[in-house]
């Protein structure tokens, strides 16, 4: 196939930014021979909490696992209800279902692939305990709309920040946006550990809960003294040391990425057929995902092919859809019609000005 730079190069859709810092703090874990959770998780955790304004970070290893904890310490028991979208991850609604409780979806927003805080209040019964609200492509939701009817609903807000390391809302940080935040470090996450995850919370109790619960009921402080159920979800301190050279990348790594956006939306807005990513005044969007709309998304997405460059759909099929989630065709119609619309193209920090050209004119084509 004809490659637009010639030299035959793939422009992948993420890319890992490991350097020679990681490689040495790991080496040096390796060596100290202390590999599981350990100071390097600790001081990961301190940092990580200073980083989203928390007073709280308790390190697990996945986002999956820290939403999990997260449901555990709010206290989402059997046949308690959840809000949330049918348009996003599985890993968002699943750990619900860990806790017994009851999915229940909500649609999302034409505009911002977000909740719709519009078509909440219609869900909500005596038995709703909660909001997970997800950051999607790294965008925040409404956490304004959010927050008024999980006032007046007593709700407790959980933020799915997986996507969103470091975006804002309002002038405040991803992870201190709702009652409790988790985040995950999966490979292609804007913060990368290969795997692993954090809980970020202000809430005293509910961080002992998460720490307990990630360490098999026990307390870190009495062990062998089981006080509930609870998992192995621990970091280790090779993870840890990875996170910690990571977190002095995330702000630069960040930037790139939010100026790699603009110079795609420039070259993107006139052009027909396709609609660039919605930015909601308030809010400060991290570029997870650039994600088009598009109205013939076959054709765009052959012609990025044809010129060597990768694209992903985030998601080609809402969850309702699947047999396992028991819903039907019509029940979330923005959802499912966006699962037909994004296209989501390369945004990631190494690109350059030349990559990105190559990408605007593809797209164009
Ligand atoms: C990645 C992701 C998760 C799960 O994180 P893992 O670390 O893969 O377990 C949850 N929700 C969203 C929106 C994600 O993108």
């Amino acid at each position: 196939m004809a490659s637009l730079s010639g030299d035959g190069s793939v422009i992948n859709l993420s890319k890992i930014q490991i350097g020679i810092e990681e490689k040495i703090m790991v080496k040096r874990v390796l060596d100290s021979g202390m590999l599981a959770q350990g100071r390097r998780v600790k001081e990961f955790e301190e940092k990580f909490a200073k980083l989203c304004g928390t007073k709280y970070a308790i390190a697990v290893n996945s986002g999956t696992a820290a939403i999990h904890c997260a449901l555990y310490a709010i206290g989402i028991k059997k046949d308690d209800e959840v809000i949330t979208i049918p348009f996003t991850f599985v890993a968002t609604a699943n750990p619900i279902l860990m806790q017994g409780g009851k999915i229940v979806f909500v649609d999302v927003d034409e505009k911002t692939f977000n909740i719709d805080p519009k078509q909440i209040e219609s869900k909500i019964t005596n038995r709703t305990k909660a909001i997970i609200a997800v950051n999607l492509y790294g965008q925040p939701a409404n956490y304004k709309a959010l927050r008024t009817i999980a006032n007046k609903y007593n709700l407790k807000i959980v933020e799915d920040a997986c996507q969103s390391h470091m975006a804002e809302y309002d002038g405040k940080m991803s992870g201190n946006l709702g009652n409790i935040g988790c985040f995950s470090f999966y490979a292609t996450k804007n913060l990368c550990c290969g795997e692993g995850g954090m809980i970020t919370t202000n809430n005293a109790e509910w961080a002992e809960q998460c720490k307990r619960f990630r360490h098999h009921g026990q307390s870190e402080k009495t062990k062998y003294e089981y006080h509930d159920l609870g998992y192995n979800y621990r970091m280790t301190d090779l993870t840890a040391s990875i996170g910690l050279i990571q977190l002095e990348r995330l702000p630069l790594l960040t930037n790139r990425r939010i100026i790699n956006a603009g110079t795609l939306t420039e070259g993107l807005k006139d052009v027909k057929g396709v609609t660039p990513p919605y930015q909601m005044i308030g809010t400060k969007h991290v570029f997870h995902q650039y994600t088009l709309k598009c109205k013939d998304r076959d054709k765009v997405q052959e012609s990025l092919k044809e010129h060597d460059i990768q694209s992903g759909i985030y998601y080609p099929k809402p969850l309702h859809l699947h047999p396992f989630f028991k819903g039907k065709d019509g029940d979330f119609p923005v959802s499912e019609r966006l699962a037909k619309e994004v296209l989501s193209i390369p945004v990631h920090p190494s690109l350059t000005d030349k990559d990105l050209k190559l990408i605007i004119e593809a797209v164009k084509k």
